[in-house]
């Protein structure tokens, strides 16, 4: 299909041509002695992202799921209890992961649309006088279902129980998107994948551990090889890894986190909650719902978008791709065919969001949903337009050959138009 693909799932995102460009260079000697100053230089970046000084970062050549499995093996053992609210297909997929590895989880079924409840998980906390419970593993933002979740008042929560269990938080499609703050929040094991937030191919699973969950680790029974923390502690120390890495990946790490300290993460996540409060306006004009109940759980990275009963959710993603080559994610596991999921996190601007939200309505009217054209579009081009920051000044040396021509005439003569 001519024309470039329309790429708005919540992850894979979209890779910038310039992380494209660092990532494209030739294989090197991953045990070489200029190695470490490209491992180095990651370690200690990513705890910026993480909002952390005292948390390390850990790099495994993985996946989000890999990062999961990293965290609980090295800081938990077989038949340890752990807390895990479930309202979406990851948290789901998390507490099925804990459970094979043997790990008994106390789970707290949550209506999918809503996050975790803050209240109940004090409550729990506080009945568990003798703290069998060793974690509480929360989902940052659900991706199956477009909800943020509050780990402050989670956090909260624990201090006013007294809980010592380590707080295990899945910030897979939130970490670099929305606000993430480690050390405020106490968080223990915070984890993420490479392909969303971080502007990357999947390929890395990343995990931050506090001190408190590093000390874990001593009396820690779960199995652990690929994914040890020791292993990789004492190779990072020295800024190599235990393993072969992919060095195209860190490259491109490398890059993605230099994008990522020129834009400032605050004016990131400012932009990402305008982005998706535009999106936000374009359902309602749509007359259409999110998944998420409520404000409070809102995403800023991906809108979960209900469709209406008698359409098939499937449908529009269909013929969204096969006819305008955009990309919308579906419905997961109980959610599929009632709701298409649009990602608005990574590298994106208005006019892109625009396109998707374009394709989408079109795709939306040609399954039958009765959309008024453009309606979505307008109302996200307002808001966009209403929320737009001053026009950034121009060069001062702004000397393109157009603004030397005298008004209405040709060049006076080539010379004056030198570049
Ligand atoms: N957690 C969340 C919130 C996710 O969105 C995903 C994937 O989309 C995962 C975990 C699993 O990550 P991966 O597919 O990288 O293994």
């Amino acid at each position: 299909m001519p024309g470039r693909n329309f790429l708005f799932v919540p992850g894979p995102t979209n890779v910038p041509e310039r992380i494209l460009r660092a990532m494209d260079r030739a294989m090197e000697d991953h045990r070489s002695s200029a190695f470490p100053e490209l491992a180095s230089g990651l370690f200690h970046d990513l705890r910026k992202v993480f909002a952390t000084t005292t948390g390390q970062a850990f790099i495994f050549p993985a996946t989000g799921t890999g990062g999961w499995e990293a965290a609980l093996v090295n800081t938990l053992s077989p038949g340890d209890r752990v807390l895990a609210p479930r309202y979406g297909q990851f948290s789901h997929l998390w507490i099925d992961l804990a459970q094979r590895h043997g790990l008994r989880v106390d789970i707290i079924d949550v209506e999918w649309g809503e996050g975790a409840p803050a209240d109940r998980i004090g409550e729990i906390l506080s009945q568990d006088k003798q703290h069998e419970i060793k974690g509480l593993l929360v989902v940052h933002n659900e991706t199956a279902t477009g909800v943020t979740s509050d780990v402050g008042a989670v956090r909260r929560a624990m201090d006013a129980a007294q809980h010592p269990a380590l707080l295990y938080v899945d910030g897979v499609s939130s970490i670099g998107s929305i606000e993430f703050r480690m050390d405020e929040w106490k968080v223990d094991l915070a984890i993420t994948g490479s392909q969303k937030g971080l502007m990357l191919p999947a390929g890395l699973g990343i995990v931050c551990a506090s001190p408190k969950a590093l000390a874990a680790r001593e009396h820690a029974k779960c199995p652990r090889v690929f994914f040890d923390f020791g292993d990789m502690i004492r190779a990072n120390a020295m800024g190599y890894f235990p393993y072969t890495p992919s060095i195209p990946m860190l490259y491109g790490l490398r890059e993605s986190l230099a994008m990522i300290a020129e834009q400032g993460l605050d004016t990131i996540y400012a932009r990402h909650r305008r982005l998706a409060e535009g999106v936000r306006a374009a359902v309602r004009a749509w007359g259409l719902k999110l998944c998420a109940k409520a404000p409070k759980w809102y995403s800023d990275t991906v809108s979960a978008i209900l469709v209406p009963e008698g359409v098939n959710a499937a449908d529009v993603i269909d013929v969204a791709f096969r006819r305008y080559n955009l990309a919308l994610g579906a419905g997961l596991a109980r959610m599929s065919g009632k709701l298409f999921r649009i990602g608005h996190l990574g590298d994106l601007n208005e006019l892109m969001l625009l396109g998707a939200i374009a394709g989408a309505e079109m795709a939306l009217r040609d399954v039958g949903v009765q959309v008024t054209p453009g309606v979505g579009v307008a109302a996200a081009e307002e808001h966009y337009r209403s929320t737009a920051a001053p026009l950034p000044a121009r060069p001062a040396a702004s000397s393109s050959p157009d603004t030397q021509l005298p008004p209405g005439g040709k060049p006076a003569a080539r010379a004056t138009v030198r570049a």
